[in-house]
């Protein structure tokens, strides 16, 4: 998954890029670029780590010009080696383009076979460096009637800004799997992943690029052109934005994150209450729908574990004293909350299992007597192919037991899962989203060579 922004016409574009990015963080951990168009040059600086952990003023200073593109990235495709980080910059008869994608292409493999064949000569093994191939390639030399002849051939999840020069180019695909917003900066028109961007950097909020839409910006103008057939096309967007990955203060896919996500603990509250001294939640990404959840009930919502905010990364190998450090560093248990009680734990899904295994561990430790856990979402039982990094189904704990079982390996006294048709009923327009993550129905075919790492040659 990533965060992608995009500016036009402002002085401190990289700049506000750069500090847009810092809301887009939690889309991508792994490494992070901001790439910028001066007139003359296409200037950049990437690197892998923390937008905070990479940036000088001096790195800023250098970013000069008036557009700005940029990305932070966690690797759905392709290895986190350095060449794979983004804005990926190319320079095709003395224009420049660097791109920026969140998503994944299901068609990758077939066009990158074609494209060597063609005599294209890769230098990442991304899926996005596919689609500046293309572009290198197309016939067209009109700016619009050229994106239309490239973004018609990819398939699968694409939320892209491009920067070609001075225009910003926004372009996401007709299902609109992954969010993109639309929005207005002294005047003049950005892009980002998710509205929590604009809240920082108090830009207004316009609306969403719509699926199948292709925007073209340059200062206050934009022109829009749609991708054939687009608005006839099913939409699917990514539910599970929703349940863990957007912030909780964007507004995606019509709706607000946080409201979804209380809606969908009141939901799992009206199918699975359960009697206890309090809800709880695991923090923080549990939170919203624990709130939820106890409200429905009316219940006591308390908060039992403490999240450390200053971990960052840690390198120190555990020893077989500090075995779960790792665990115990992020999250610490409050004794006299906890000890002696009954609890519901509010958790918004689980994946492998094996941090909630922990965390439940920990929660032991204090004297938990009853451990009730409920989960915001159905079992996740089928891989993402557009995006989320969800692994393959022998990974995925749901898939390979049942939730007796499941509650087994966890350790909890009871477990259970909002229903399918919970979920959806808490969503607007529940007909539009995806939830193959859940139900193994993907909406658009999924790609024959399944691994992350296609393009590197392991299987
Ligand atoms: P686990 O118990 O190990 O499955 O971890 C569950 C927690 O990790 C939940 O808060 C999940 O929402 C969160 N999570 C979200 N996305 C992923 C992912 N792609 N892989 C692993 N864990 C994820």
């Amino acid at each position: 998954m990533c965060g992608i922004i995009g500016i036009s016409k402002h002085k401190e574009a990289a700049k506000l890029a750069y500090l847009g990015l810092y809301a887009l963080q939690h889309r991508g951990e792994e490494a992070v670029g901001v790439a910028s168009f001066d007139g003359k040059d296409v200037n950049i600086k990437k690197d892998r780590g923390l937008i905070a952990d990479n940036f000088k003023e001096r790195d800023l200073d250098n970013l000069k010009g008036e557009t700005a593109v940029g990305h932070t990235r966690y690797s759905t495709t392709g290895s986190s080696n350095v060449k794979n980080i983004q804005p990926f910059l190319v320079k095709h008869k003395k224009r420049s383009i660097a791109i920026a994608h969140n998503g994944n292409l299901t068609n990758t493999e077939e066009l990158h076979q074609a494209l060597e064949e063609q005599g294209s000569i890769f230098q990442t093994t991304m899926d996005s460096e596919v689609i500046v191939h293309l572009l290198a390639r197309a016939k067209n030399g009109d700016i619009k009637k050229w994106f239309l002849e490239v973004l018609g051939q990819l398939r699968g999840a694409f939320s892209l800004v491009f920067m070609v020069e001075d225009v910003i180019v926004g372009a996401r695909d007709p299902q609109g799997f992954r969010p993109l917003c639309l929005g207005k900066l002294d005047g003049n028109y950005i892009l980002a992943s998710e509205t929590c961007a604009f809240d920082l950097l108090k830009a207004e909020f316009i609306r969403e690029i719509e699926p199948g839409e292709t925007v073209f910006i340059q200062a206050d103008k934009i022109e829009s052109i749609f991708l054939p057939n687009a608005k006839a096309e099913k939409k699917a967007h990514c539910i599970f934005e929703n349940i863990y990955f957007a912030r909780p203060d964007s507004n995606i896919f019509g709706d607000n994150v946080y409201q979804v996500r209380k809606r969908l603990g009141a939901a799992l509250a009206k199918e699975h209450p359960v009697k206890a001294d309090f809800v709880m939640s695991i923090p923080d990404s549990g939170n919203y729908a624990a709130t939820g959840y106890a409200q429905e009930l009316g219940m006591p919502l308390e908060i039992g574990l403490i999240r450390n905010h200053y971990i960052g990364r840690t390198f120190i190998q555990p020893t077989q004293f500090l075995r779960d450090f790792r665990v115990r560093v992020k999250l610490n248990p409050i004794r006299s909350v906890l000890e002696g009680k009954k609890i519901i734990i509010v958790e918004d899904s689980i994946v492998r299992g094996t941090t909630s295994r922990s965390r439940i561990e920990v929660l032991r430790s204090v004297g938990v007597k009853e451990i009730h856990m409920r989960i915001s979402c159905p079992p996740i039982i089928s891989p993402c192919f557009y995006g989320i990094d969800f692994p393959s189904k022998n990974e995925l704990i749901a898939a390979n037991k049942s939730i007796k079982e499941i509650a087994d390996f966890i350790k909890v006294d009871t477990l259970e899962y909002l229903s399918r048709e919970g979920m959806r009923s808490v969503m607007n327009n529940p007909k539009n989203f995806c939830d193959a993550c859940f139900s193994g129905e993907y909406p658009v075919d999924i790609p024959k060579n399944q691994s992350k790492y296609l393009l590197e040659g392991v299987k």
